[in-house]
């Protein structure tokens, strides 16, 4: 069983964030984390006047249901942006949840797989170094084709501290 998790931040020491998403997710009873991939820096898609994201993304294994891995992301979201930030700002730390096997869920909370993430090249560069077979329930496709397939927006580069 493999769930797909895609992380983002522009906020702050990015690098840290990112990597305290991770140990977050690590200590969580009932997640295990399996991959992680390497970190990307991706331009920010939209008008929105905003610094560059560095993005990754991990494979976890959960017993937890998705709305309560919803919330448990959230929770470490809201635990980061406290501490990195004194003034609330909503990217210190963005974790998504992308995809979940063959998983097809739409609620009022949790869209799975992530609505926008097959047009986005900062969700699947970094999903492609993990799970590139990985399929899209919802296209069939995988992850390698979904990159390769041409609709795909924003500029990503590898990122070295
Ligand atoms: P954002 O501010 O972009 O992180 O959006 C967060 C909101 O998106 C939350 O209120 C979630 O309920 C909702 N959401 C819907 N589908 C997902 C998903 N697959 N992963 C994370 N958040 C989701």
């Amino acid at each position: 069983m493999s769930v797909y998790l895609s992380l983002g931040s522009n906020v702050g020491n990015r690098l840290q964030n990112l990597q305290a998403a991770v140990e977050r997710l690590r200590a969580e009873l009932g997640v295990t984390v399996w991959k992680e991939s390497r970190v990307y820096e991706t331009e920010p898609v939209g008008d929105v006047d905003q610094g560059p994201f560095l993005n990754m993304a991990v494979s976890v294994e959960t017993t937890l249901e998705p709305l309560d891995l919803l919330e448990c992301v959230q929770s470490i979201e809201q635990e980061i942006g406290r501490e990195r930030t004194r003034r609330w700002g909503p990217r210190v730390i963005d974790i998504d949840i992308v995809l979940w096997d063959d998983v097809v869920l739409t609620t009022k909370a949790l869209t799975i797989p992530h609505p926008e993430f097959r047009k986005r090249a900062f969700v699947l560069a970094p999903l492609e170094d993990i799970a590139p077979v990985a399929k899209d329930p919802g296209t069939g496709l995988t992850i390698r084709e979904l990159l390769r397939a041409g609709d795909v927006e924003g500029e990503v580069r590898l990122y070295s501290a």
